[in-house]
């Protein structure tokens, strides 16, 4: 069994629904298991400024199988609930990453473990931090609560009243 830690997002059609929705179905998964969610976070979006605030939260879990096998399986989940891509960075349904599986690296074409992201992205760092703690490791990076620190100037917001689970 394997850590993982997988970041949800969503920016249209009632985003918070769609993560609830998408939580759900990861719960399915048979290769997936000791699911733990984080609050669900909003913030100004990265890509295009001509479109909602997203909507992020981050579920940590035990997974068993090949990293393939969960990109394809977060894939499937993506389809299955309509999403359809418009523009890079642009608004989407359901956004359904792989941010760490362990100690596991991976580089290729289709998939790149650790998220290359994670470190620009305040809405994944808090929301690992409330599930993981601020000495928790990705590998290859520092701590989360120094990644936190660099990050000190983006903006998050936690929804209070909403939660995935
Ligand atoms: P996105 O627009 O964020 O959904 O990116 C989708 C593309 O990123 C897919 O074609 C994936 O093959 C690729 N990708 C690379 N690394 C990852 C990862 N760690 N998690 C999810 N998708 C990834």
């Amino acid at each position: 069994m394997t850590l993982t830690v997988i970041a949800l997002g969503a920016n249209i059609d009632d985003p918070v629904a769609q993560l609830k929705e998408a939580f759900q179905r990861l719960r399915e998964l048979p290769g997936l298991t000791e699911l733990r969610a984080s609050p669900i976070y909003q913030s100004p979006p990265m890509g295009p400024k001509d479109q909602p605030p997203y909507f992020n939260a981050v579920v940590a879990g035990a997974f068993q199988g090949k990293p393939l096998e969960l990109l394809m399986a977060l894939q499937d989940i993506e389809k299955s609930m309509g999403r359809v891509k418009k523009r890079h960075w642009g608004e989407r349904c359901i956004d359904l990453d792989i941010i760490q599986l362990g100690e596991n690296k991976t580089v290729s074409p289709n998939l790149t473990i650790p998220h290359p992201g994670i470190e620009n992205r305040l809405f994944v760092v808090q929301p690992m931090i409330d599930i993981l703690g601020v000495d928790h490791k990705v590998p290859g990076l520092p701590e989360l609560g120094t990644l936190r620190e660099a990050l000190s100037n983006e903006a998050v917001i936690v929804c209070e009243n909403d939660v995935l689970g």
